[in-house]
């Protein structure tokens, strides 16, 4: 038992201190209404499912998931399910907090919600992840749905795992209704229902957002030198994207290795390596190992997180060289690693402005769905980019007003929003 609990005190990524200390902080600033801070101060529901799953070899394992649904004011709840070690009740509740405000900030008509499973998923076979899969979404049963709560992908989840939920969720319903349920999860395969340009959808947002960036200070990325944290799908997509606008990958650490190049690493080849080897940059040769501790103070102008939680902290932020941190990742920067970047000049694209090109996505995605429609790749990244250019135009613009920094602006923004909403519409009963 010992171990057990020293094993799940390890993983607790801590990250739903950091997501009420920002609310606790925004709200102040902008002297959110006392009654609509206590209900965004909470979560509506939390659901923990245990359930049993047959493995290749017969022996049958017991799997613990979660699905956090925290408010749900501007439409169903909306987030991605994790299959990570990492995954418990706080960083479910904390995922879902952020994906709230997200939502808000982008304008979409959705709420936020954040799940998972407690797992580390390669260690399991295809077929055994399938039957997880399977087996989780039939315990929640309808406590997700098209109009309910939508789920997407996240850290270890893909377009595959989406189609998996999607027909298990239809399967269980009335033949009438399988196709009236196909979004009840966006980031399927194209096959699926899915939507050309989801994979790419949070990558392309983050570069969005840096080239806004480098617009206010009159510059490109062209040539900037920047790391990235995690090479899976928004840390790929991030820098296939940046390397469109000639900026240089000078760094890359995923959970398997650190590699940096001074003249540069070259994403394609990174990624088709990655895809050959286990999905990790381990053992790439167009780089130099370094420690892993070092990553964060590698010498380059931007710094793109794109993996856990809490991994800028007062340990490395002041090693950080570069002018701005574009939060890819959710929760990347704690409280404390923050103070610093900000005493030290650092802007920080924050990550419900940063990486909302996904959900944007998979909005485009729900109402293809709904409206029985099919999008072009070239109009679903145009509807992104104006939306994150609209919420990117918002944050600064409310950032003079209250002379605060990017994520408090951001925030302000997300629950002046919400605040509306539930000033208009009063409180049942
Ligand atoms: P992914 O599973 O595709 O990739 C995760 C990457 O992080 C992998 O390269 C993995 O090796 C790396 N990683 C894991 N643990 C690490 C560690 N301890 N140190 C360094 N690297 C580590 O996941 P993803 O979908 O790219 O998600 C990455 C982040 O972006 C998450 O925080 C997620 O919540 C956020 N995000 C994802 C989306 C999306 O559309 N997929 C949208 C918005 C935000």
């Amino acid at each position: 038992m010992e171990a057990v609990s020293a094993k799940k005190a390890q993983n607790r990524q801590g990250m739903y201190k950091v997501v009420m200390e920002q609310f606790e902080h925004a709200a102040d600033v902008m002297g959110l209404d006392p009654g609509v801070r206590k209900i965004l101060g909470q979560t509506n529901n939390e659901i923990v499912v245990h359930f049993p799953v047959k493995l290749d070899d017969g022996t049958i394992e017991v799997f613990t998931g979660y699905r956090v649904q925290h408010n749900n004011a501007l439409g169903p709840y909306k987030g991605g399910l994790r299959y990570h070690p990492t995954v418990d009740i706080d960083s479910a509740r904390a995922l879902a907090i952020w994906m709230t405000w997200k939502t808000s900030l982008a304008g979409l008509p959705y709420g936020g919600g954040k799940g998972g499973i407690e797992i580390d998923p390669k260690l399991y076979s295809l077929g055994e992840l399938e039957r997880i899969t399977r087996r989780f979404t039939y315990a929640l049963g309808d406590n997700i749905g098209p109009d309910l709560d939508i789920p997407a992908p996240d850290v270890n989840t893909n377009s595959q795992i989406m189609a998996w939920i999607a027909d298990t969720f239809s399967s269980t319903k009335s033949p009438s209704t399988r196709f009236s349920n196909l979004h009840v999860v966006t980031g399927k395969p194209l096959g699926a229902g899915g939507l050309e340009g989801r994979d790419r959808a949070t990558g392309y947002g983050v570069v969005t957002t840096l080239k806004a960036w480098a617009e206010r200070r009159n510059e490109t990325l062209k040539g900037k030198r920047y790391i990235v944290q995690g090479f899976g799908n928004v840390g790929y997509w991030t820098s296939y994207f940046m390397a469109l606008e000639g900026a240089v990958l000078v760094g890359v650490q995923d959970a398997g290795g650190t590699l940096q190049n001074p003249d540069g690493i070259d994403p394609e080849a990174l990624n088709t390596y990655v895809e050959a080897n286990n999905r990790s940059v381990a053992g790439f040769k167009g780089g130099a190992v370094m420690e892993p501790a070092d990553f964060f103070g590698i010498d380059c102008d931007i710094v793109v997180p794109a993996a856990l939680g809490n991994q800028i902290t007062a340990r490395n932020a002041g090693t950080i060289k570069a002018k701005v941190v574009a939060e890819g990742a959710n929760g990347p920067t704690d409280t404390e690693g923050e103070a610093i970047l900000r005493g030290m000049g650092v802007e920080i694209i924050p990550d419900i402005l940063c990486n909302s090109g996904g959900v944007i996505g998979s909005y485009i995605e729900w109402l293809q769905n709904k409206r029985a429609e099919y999008w072009k790749m070239d109009e679903v990244l145009k509807m992104i980019s104006e939306k994150i250019t609209t919420a990117f135009t918002s944050v600064v613009n409310t950032a003079v007003e209250f002379n605060t920094d990017w994520r408090t602006s951001a925030y302000i923004v997300a629950l002046r929003r919400l605040e509306k909403a539930y000033k208009e519409r009063g409180i049942f009963p």
